[in-house]
Parts: structure tokens; C-alpha cells; sequence
């Protein structure tokens, strides 16, 4: 039976990240993922426009997966506003001391580079396509037995394997999920005169839209409502689209032309406050799923991905309990707090009753109003929240 350091389940954006990262520090790492090793098929790097910030950038560089054509759409402006309500909030990179607040990265871009990282090192093996089906512990090793029936054996096993993680669930991991009922739509449009470095976040009622800098004068733009309507969403045609996506901007974005393909998920929230079980972690979507509101998903996982590589460094044994115990311990603030930022983000924008609304659209104007509510906010939404890594710190 073949023998690795670290198994990973699940080569997305997320476990990619990590098996790099590992191999780097010398870790004979084995990575199984169930979807074929395209980049057009695989589900974790399709067509989404991915914010990445401040701290996330510093962790791919130092990963060494951050080619500069990749972050050639930097985030230097945010403009927050609410339809029809109190208070906008516009927040300039300039004014945090800062050149960028991240960059906007199209994930199949990311993915592309991300595969050829994986096929370059001698450390890695891909098994793919390959399924974990189960595995048991015995002793200081964990057996892993694959969809095909081949086994292999590894001291650490790591489920990167998605919201809906087999690992997770085969470990025990207790986690909580919510439905909220909404779905996103993807899809890019010609802008003519829109900001190039900005990036616009709009509250409606039923939930919101952001659009995100694409190259050559594209945007991406993120439409979140309820469920029923992203799926009529999906059937319109493109005038139609144009026509209601136009109804929803602000003043300032200008025309928009050419839609591009629409794609559409399913929102929930995937809450894992322990998440390590006897030789095993869960990392990324696996531990925790967020709303998109607030664009902290792949930036959550990516600084999963620098504690586990700084955590397990140095020790012989990467499964040892107290390495995980310290890998927990070290990520419980920040998961915890991304969580339920973004989930008051994304309730809080939405609820019906005139009183919340209200009430939001004071909060917005409170942030707008108080510099040192807004550089705490954006200081946490840049990815630098306290411990903060070597790697998301740029000394990797
Ligand atoms: C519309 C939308 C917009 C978003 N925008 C942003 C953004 O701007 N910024 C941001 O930070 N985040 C954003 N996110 C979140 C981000 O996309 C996710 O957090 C991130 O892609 C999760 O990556 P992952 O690798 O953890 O999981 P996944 O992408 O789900 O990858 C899991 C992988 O595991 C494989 N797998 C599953 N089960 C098994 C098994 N048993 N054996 C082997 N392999 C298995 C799957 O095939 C898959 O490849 C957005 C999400 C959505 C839906």
C-alpha cells in the first residue's frame, strides 16, 4: 500500500493551495480529486470572479502561485450603497495606507496555474480521478480506501474536499448548515465607463449585487436573490437581463452591454467550530462555507491553508493530536468571526421588516461616519485578523 505524509481529498482551489504549500516544506503529499483534471471541468475553478485580498495575495506569492498577469485587475476603490435606502459607503485603498484592497482573479486563471504547480513537483502525486470513498484509523496511521478500491496510507488526512465533505462527515466533525434560500448568478458584461479599479456592492431587498473588475474593459457581477427568482433569472433573455441588471446599479457604473454565460449556486452556510478530529483537519469549504456577500470564502480557506503549513512545520509527525489541537486553536477567532460577519451581512441586508432597514442604513452610515469602526472592518475584510500568518503577511 503507498504511504504519503499528508493525503489530501479534494484538489479545488483550496486543496491545490495547501498541497503546494506542503511539498514546498519537504511533505510527501498525495492529492485525490474526484472531478477530471481539466480546468474546464473542474468545479472549483469555472468562470467566478474571485476577490482575493491583501492577505490572500501574499499568501499565493509566497506559494509561489502568483504570476503577475494573474492579479492584473487590482481593488483599489469599494463602493457600498443600498437601493432605495440611507447611506453609501465608499472606501479608498489610498486612505488604509494601502496601494490595492486585493485584486479581482478569475478562478479557472487561478486553477490553470495552480494545476501546472501541482503537475511540476516531484513530491506530489494526483490521483485523478479519484474518489475517497472511506477510511478508519489504525494506530498512528490513517487507511484510506478509494472509490476504485485501491488503498494508501498516510499519517495526516485532510478533507479540502468541499461544503458537502465526505471527510468531514466519515471523522464526526460536528458542523451546523443553514439554507438561506438564495442563489447566485454569475455572468460578465461590457462596461464602457465604469472604474476600472472598483469594485461596487449594492443591497436590495432580496439580496446583493456586485460588480467585480474584469480585463478588457469586463465586469463580473455576482446577482444574489431569492432561489424562485435566480432560477427565472436564468430563462430571461439578454435584453431582458440588461434591462432589470440596470434597474438594480447605482448612478456611476454607466451602460452595459453583452452578457456573457450565466451560471448559478445554491447559497448556504457551512459552520465548523472544531475542525479536527483524531489524525484528520478540514479546511476551506469543508470547515466553513460562507455567503458570497462579502467575498471571504476562498480568502477563509487560503489562510486555512498558511496556519496548517506553518502549524505542521518542524514537527516529524504531521497528525500528532497537539499539532492539530494548535491548528485549531489557532484558526478558531478568525473562523468564527468571518462567519458571522458575513452572515450579519448577508440577513442584515435583506430582512423585511422597515425597522431593520432602517436601522442598516444607519449602520452604514455609522461605518462611513467612524474611521475607526471602518479601519477595523477593512483591516479584517483585507484578511489580516489577528494570529495573523507568516505567509499572509508576505514573509513566507
Ligand atoms: C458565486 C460565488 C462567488 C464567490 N466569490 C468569492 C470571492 O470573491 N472571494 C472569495 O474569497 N470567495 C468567493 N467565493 C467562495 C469560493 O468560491 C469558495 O470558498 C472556494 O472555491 C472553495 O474552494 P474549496 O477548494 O474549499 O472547495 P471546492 O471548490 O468545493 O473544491 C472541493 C473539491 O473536492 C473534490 N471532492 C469532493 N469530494 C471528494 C471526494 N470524496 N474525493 C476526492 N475529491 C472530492 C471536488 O471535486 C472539488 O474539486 C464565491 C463563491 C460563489 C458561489
Amino acid at each position: 500500500m503507498k504511504a504519503y505524509d499528508v493525503v489530501l481529498a479534494g484538489g479545488g482551489l483550496v486543496g491545490a493551495a495547501l498541497a503546494v504549500g506542503l511539498a514546498r516544506n519537504g511533505r510527501r503529499v498525495a492529492v485525490l480529486e474526484a472531478a477530471e483534471r481539466s480546468a474546464n471541468l473542474q468545479p472549483s475553478y469555472d468562470d467566478r470572479t474571485l476577490v482575493i485580498n491583501a492577505a490572500s495575495l501574499n499568501i499565493l506569492a509566497g506559494l509561489g502561485l502568483l504570476p503577475d498577469e494573474l492579479a492584473r485587475m487590482p481593488v483599489r476603490n469599494i463602493r457600498i450603497s443600498r437601493a432605495g435606502g440611507f447611506g453609501r459607503l465608499d472606501l479608498h485603498a489610498a486612505d488604509y495606507q494601502r496601494e490595492r484592497f486585493g485584486a479581482v482573479i478569475v478562478a479557472r486563471e487561478l486553477g490553470n496555474v495552480m494545476l501546472a504547480a501541482l503537475e511540476k513537483m516531484d513530491l506530489i502525486t494526483q490521483l485523478c480521478p479519484a474518489r475517497l470513498e472511506t477510511f478508519s484509523i489504525e494506530g498512528d496511521q490513517v487507511r484510506i480506501r478509494l472509490g476504485d478500491g485501491n488503498q494508501l496510507q498516510t499519517r495526516l488526512l485532510v478533507g479540502s474536499d468541499g461544503t458537502g465533505s465526505m471527510v468531514r462527515q466519515i471523522a464526526a466533525i460536528a458542523s451546523q448548515r443553514y439554507d438561506y434560500r438564495q442563489s447566485a448568478m454569475i455572468f460578465n458584461v461590457q462596461a464602457e465607463t465604469a472604474p476600472r479599479d472598483t469594485a461596487w456592492e449594492r443591497f436590495t431587498p432580496s439580496g446583493p449585487l456586485a460588480l467585480l473588475p474584469q480585463p478588457a474593459n469586463r465586469l463580473g457581477v455576482v446577482w444574489i436573490d431569492r432561489s424562485q427568482a435566480i432560477d427565472q433569472a436564468m430563462e430571461w433573455n439578454d435584453a431582458t437581463l440588461l434591462t432589470r441588471l440596470h434597474a438594480r446599479l447605482p448612478r456611476g457604473v454607466g451602460e452595459l452591454s453583452r452578457p456573457g454565460r450565466r451560471a448559478r449556486y445554491p447559497l448556504v452556510r457551512q459552520q465548523t467550530s472544531h475542525p479536527v478530529a483524531e489524525r484528520v483537519a478540514v479546511v476551506g469549504n469543508a470547515a466553513n462555507s460562507v455567503h458570497p456577500v462579502s467575498a471571504q470564502g476562498f480568502n477563509l480557506g487560503l489562510r486555512d491553508v498558511a496556519a496548517l503549513i506553518e502549524t505542521l512545520a518542524g514537527h516529524d509527525d504531521p497528525g500528532a493530536a497537539p499539532v492539530l489541537a494548535d491548528y485549531a486553536a489557532a484558526r478558531r477567532l478568525d473562523h468564527a468571526e468571518t462567519v458571522r460577519y458575513t452572515d450579519t451581512l448577508a440577513r442584515a441586508f435583506t430582512n423585511p421588516s422597515l425597522l431593520a432597514r432602517f436601522g442598516t442604513g444607519l449602520g452604514l452610515a455609522a461605518h462611513a461616519a467612524s474611521p475607526a469602526l471602518g479601519r477595523r472592518l477593512v483591516h479584517a475584510a483585507m484578511g489580516f485578523r489577528d494570529p495573523v500568518t507568516r505567509l499572509a503577511r508576505g514573509l513566507g
